[in-house]
């Protein structure tokens, strides 16, 4: 494709890359997905894509419609650009926690943001909640509901699992990656497994989320905290729904962090911290697998989101990291 008809058209085919460090260290051949390269900027582009494709066909969304999410920012990001291409205004609900890069970002894509203090899950002032009340307020809006909807992981099932297949010509053995939603947990294990059951899938889940403990003992519980954005979960979302993984990592951040400063510095990498976290537990999957794997991870989105916070020595001094 030399020109591209719309930026939706550039949405995925991101390339994979390999990770020299990882790769030596372990034996194993470790490749990241370029999902920073996305138009908006991350891996969430897939979903907003296959969610408003989807609204579209069910004929919800209409045009000059909107749509409303409540995201950490990614989803919403996504959403603006697939949005603003297709002519539909975007509101979007969103924690003070995150990045002032996210939120910046959002505005200038001509989202409408509304930031709410952080709540646990069981509040109705928590993000999501406060999502879907807008979105039934708003006339002519939909909400994307990107956690329970599964157009989420279909966009993995089609897009990001068969990518990896060819580009790996096949040869992939080992995919781990940290949940959010779980779409591209979900969806990616459900393509590749189409295509090889023996393909090992792993949980990198960081500490605080509650999905290590239900894979590795049946019970959502947690312990710890983490200050990565977009990941975390502490229930079984409709995109999860049916998942089983062969292996659970719970990743502090400080693992993490130390993945995301040395691809930084020694491979020219500036990730997020969720990218650190996934390259940890590609790390662990390896060496739990053994020499001559080939074990793919997501790198999510780029360190450029977070100026502010991980790459600020001031910031994650006074985080205690
Ligand atoms: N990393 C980042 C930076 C994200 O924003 C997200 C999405 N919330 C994820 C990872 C997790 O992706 P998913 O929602 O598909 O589980």
């Amino acid at each position: 494709m030399a020109i591209a008809p719309d930026i939706i058209a550039l949405i995925g085919n991101t390339p994979l890359v390999k990770l020299r460090g990882p790769s030596a260290e372990t034996g194993c051949t470790i490749l990241g997905k370029a999902e920073f390269l996305n138009p908006g900027g991350s891996v969430k582009d897939r979903a907003a894509l296959f969610i408003i494709d989807d609204a579209e066909a069910q004929g919800l969304l209409k045009p000059g419609g909107t749509i409303v999410e409540g995201t950490a920012g990614n989803t919403g990001i996504g959403l603006a650009v697939v949005g603003a291409a297709r002519g539909y205004k975007t509101i979007i609900v969103m924690p003070d926690t995150q990045s002032r890069e996210k939120q910046d970002t959002l505005r200038a894509l001509g989202a409408e943001l509304v930031l709410v203090p952080a709540a646990p899950y069981s509040n109705p002032c928590h993000y999501v909640h406060n999502s879907r009340r807008i979105a039934g307020e708003t006339p002519g809006a939909v909400w994307a509901n990107q956690f329970d909807n599964i157009a989420n992981r279909r966009a993995h099932i089609q897009t990001t699992a068969p990518e990896i297949w060819a580009q790996t010509d096949g040869k992939v053995t080992g995919f781990t990656c940290a949940v959010g939603t779980g779409g591209t947990l979900a969806g990616v294990a459900m393509g590749l497994r189409a295509e090889n059951p023996a393909i090992r899938i792993a949980l990198s889940d960081p500490e605080g989320a509650a999905l290590y403990n239900w894979f590795a003992h049946g019970e959502l519980s947690s312990e710890g905290s983490s200050v990565s954005e977009g990941i975390g979960q502490s229930r079984i979302t409709a995109n999860l729904e049916g998942l089983a993984v062969d292996a659970q990592f719970r990743i502090p951040d400080t693992e993490g962090l130390g993945w995301v400063r040395r691809l930084n510095a020694e491979e020219g990498l500036c990730l997020g911290l969720s990218s650190g976290i996934n390259v940890a537990g590609a790390v662990r999957l390896a060496r739990e697998m053994g020499p001559g794997n080939t074990i793919v991870t997501i790198l999510c989105d780029s360190g450029l989101r977070y100026l502010s916070t991980i790459y600020n020595d001031d910031w994650l001094a006074a985080k205690g990291l």
